[in-house]
């Protein structure tokens, strides 16, 4: 699973290319084909319950005490008097990652949401995963809590959660829609005739477009034609109507309508949440992220020891907090700074 095709899983809907070898799903459930009918997602409670009190005696034991003292350094007071009211997130490489099992959060994190909830903190997820994958990854995590809106497939899909149900915000998800048509209207064409070009001047090994239904080009450059190949696609970014998944890669890269972005789905989820930019914050760790880390969207920016260095050049730069620990631990602890003040 290399390449093109696996990149493409990943925008599609579930997760970083790079363990999609690990965690291996087909396609997006939700949103596949444009249907947005209403789901409800059920899973096994006594899998779950079980699963859980496992986790928990491991948490309570002994040899995770000091890390536990080291990790939960918040308080209920202090969350109290946070200055961010709405916490947005993703998932790979920042709320997940460095622990076993990958598909549920650390405890210490599943915790952490809930004291946030409890504190009247409202919390939300901004990810390229599939979003009923979402709900079954926080319910197994032991997440008490319920996310004000779980947002997928980077920027496409939008769900409020009730239990172990969930409902499409379905004018959020029918804009999207619509803005796919717009696209394969007014550039469709031009859009084949790239896809040819490159093919008949064999500068890709692979190429694919339109695979999810997504209107994503993805494509993996022959050897030594990366520059001929970039200056056949280069209009379509410098025209604002895509751009690249990860900068910087020329041999292998994904270009995304530029509507299909997380900084979308941050303006729906304050929206519903009621809360500002200036009372939000937001963490993650891939250049896939960019489009969050707006200082017009997010007055709080963090991001863990593991982020791509774009993305810590545009916290460092925005006042935000750069995190010494990796992943979800690397959250925590810039949280518990942001609390000090
Ligand atoms: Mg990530």
């Amino acid at each position: 699973m290399e390449g093109v095709e696996s990149d493409l899983l990943a925008i599609a809907g579930d997760m970083a290319a790079d363990i999609l070898y690990i965690n291996f799903r087909k396609s997006d459930n939700f949103n596949y084909g444009g249907r947005m009918n209403q789901q409800t997602i059920q899973s096994s409670r006594s899998e779950k319950k079980e699963d859980f009190f496992q986790r928990k005696q491991l948490f309570n034991s002994k040899p995770l005490q000091s890390l536990k003292n080291q990790t939960l350094l918040y308080k209920k007071a202090m969350l109290e008097k946070s200055p961010f009211k709405l916490f947005i997130f993703d998932l790979d490489g920042t709320a997940l990652g460095g622990h076993e099992p990958y598909k549920q959060f650390p405890l210490e994190f599943a915790d952490f949401l809930d004291k946030l909830d409890a504190s009247g903190i409202k919390w939300a997820t901004a990810t390229t995963w599939a979003v009923d994958k979402q709900l079954k990854l926080i319910r197994s995590s032991g997440v008490k809590s319920e996310p004000v809106l779980l947002t997928g497939s980077t920027g496409r899909t939008a769900f409020s959660v009730v239990g172990d149900e969930m409902f499409p915000i379905s004018e959020y998800i029918n804009e999207v829609a619509e803005l796919d048509c717009n696209l394969k209207r007014k550039y469709g064409k031009t859009i084949q005739s790239i896809i040819t070009e490159l093919q008949s001047q064999k500068c890709v090994e692979e190429i694919s477009y339109n695979r999810f239904g997504h209107h994503v080009i993805s494509f993996k450059a022959a050897y030594g034609k990366e520059k001929e190949l970039w200056q056949i696609l280069q209009p379509l970014i410098d025209e604002g109507i895509y751009y690249s998944f990860t900068p910087g890669n020329l041999e292998c890269n994904s270009l995304l309508p530029e509507y299909m972005n997380k900084g979308r789905a941050v303006r729906l989820i304050q929206k519903i949440a009621g809360v500002s930019p200036g009372e939000t914050l937001i963490a993650g760790d891939e250049t896939n992220d960019l489009h969050m880390f707006d200082p017009k969207l997010a007055k709080y920016m963090a991001c863990p020891a593991n982020a791509h260095d774009e993305i810590k050049k545009i916290v460092r730069s925005n006042n935000g907090i750069v995190a010494a620990k990796n992943y979800a631990f690397g959250i925590i602890e810039a949280v518990n700074e942001l609390l000090k003040g």
